[in-house]
């Protein structure tokens, strides 16, 4: 695979835009390889595949927040995140396949930032250490782009520890180059001997459109399968990429059809330099919704969440006055399956930009410790006496 990172070598790009383009990637890294490259369609200034990898002079709006999620607070150790008692991230790997724009951990691209470990004995260490920790996702960057040796060394060191039942990779190389699946023989022995009957290694593909799901992508699958990989898709819903109902249909139809269950959409965090790919949340709901009556049973098992700073949390419903969330994960156990019932925003992208008007288990909004909603509590109160 071809790697590029200088704006240069993209000659369907006219001179001019390169130049103005070239201030984004010295702010935001940017990296493509020749396979991605091929799918992207030069004569569709707004093509979904070239959205997701060229920068876009709207990245430089002031605007979010690098961590938005506070993840480096999670970080007991380097390379480590531990936000949930049963799980654990270990940050392997600071490089991707290529660089999505969109991407809410471009922070670890930056030179200065130290919160990935390429050496993980401390983390492997700090989980052995720790029973309760039954769950690990190798996350990053991304844990294939590392050397088949090394990821095998990490994955037997994890097995070596008896309390983690389950091991997930994150990873977009199934889109962004198949082959590092279907061509490296010596990873799918890897897959083969390490995830077993007892205990299936999880794949976590991320796929964010059905033009990535290529021929080269599918045989890439089949390959994961074949080696005893459990493989599920998890993504974001990304604005001029996938937030229309068909294209997710199509994606969550097709993956369907390869074997490959849709887990996770993501409500886009608000990561500075992701302004031009935010889709406000009552629009992400009626995209996922509407994407859900166009397929099959099998197609729609997907949660739409929010991957906030004190939990992960389940957009379940939107009326005419209301929105209405779910902790599906919560940071203080209190909140595990709390609802929240918020003053619908047709304009709000974020859990932080709503008015809660009620916590089921009262109490003020259970993300904060300040009394930030007490100047919002009027409102909320007026809406609450309106029925
Ligand atoms: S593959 Fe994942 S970690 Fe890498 S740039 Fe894309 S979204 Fe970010």
């Amino acid at each position: 695979m071809r790697y590029i990172t200088d704006l240069d070598k993209l000659t369907r790009i006219p001179p001019l835009e390169r130049e103005r383009l070239k201030q984004v990637a010295a702010r935001y890294a940017f990296r493509v390889n020749d396979y991605y490259l091929g799918l992207i369609d030069w004569q569709d200034p707004a093509d979904p595949i070239r959205r997701l990898v060229i920068p876009d002079q709207e990245e430089l709006e002031d605007w979010g927040a690098l961590d938005a999620s506070n993840e480096s607070a999670n970080s007991p150790v380097r390379g480590v995140q531990h936000k949930y008692p049963h799980t654990v991230l270990l940050l392997c790997n600071e490089v991707c396949g290529a660089y999505c724009r969109y991407c809410f951990r471009k922070r670890l691209f930056m030179n200065d930032n130290d919160e990935v470990s390429t050496d993980v004995s401390a983390g492997l260490e700090y989980i052995a250490q720790r029973p309760q920790v039954t769950n690990v996702l190798l996350t990053g960057g991304d844990p294939l782009l590392m050397s088949t040796r090394r990821l095998g060394r990490i994955i037997e060191g994890l097995r070596a520890i008896p309390h983690v039942q389950i091991i997930r990779i994150g990873s977009k190389m199934p889109a962004f180059d198949p082959w590092r699946i279907s061509g490296d023989p010596a990873l799918l022995d890897l897959f083969r001997r390490m995830s077993t009957p007892q205990q299936r290694i999880y794949l976590m593909a991320h796929f964010d459109h059905p033009r990535e799901l290529t021929e080269p992508a599918l045989e890439g699958l089949a390959a994961g399968l074949d080696a005893g990989l459990a493989i599920v898709n998890q993504n974001p819903i990304i604005a001029g990429i996938n937030d229309h109902p068909e294209v997710l249909a199509e994606l969550f139809r097709r993956l369907s059809f390869a074997g490959v269950a849709q887990y996770y959409l993501f409500q886009g965090r608000p990561t500075a330099g992701n302004k031009p790919f935010e889709t406000t949340i009552v629009h992400s709901y009626r995209v996922v919704e509407e994407a859900k009556t166009r397929v099959s049973g099998l197609a729609k098992r997907a949660r739409l969440v929010m991957s906030h700073e004190s939990g992960k949390i389940e957009i379940v419903g939107v009326d005419r006055r209301h929105i209405y969330l779910r902790y599906h994960r919560a940071r203080d156990p209190r909140n595990e399956g709390r609802m929240l019932v918020c003053r619908r925003d047709d304009d709000a992208c974020w859990l932080d930009d709503l008015v809660v008007i009620e916590g089921l288990g009262g109490g003020r909004p259970p993300w904060r410790d300040d009394d930030h909603s007490a100047s919002r509590a009027p409102a909320a109160q007026a809406l609450s006496c309106a029925g």
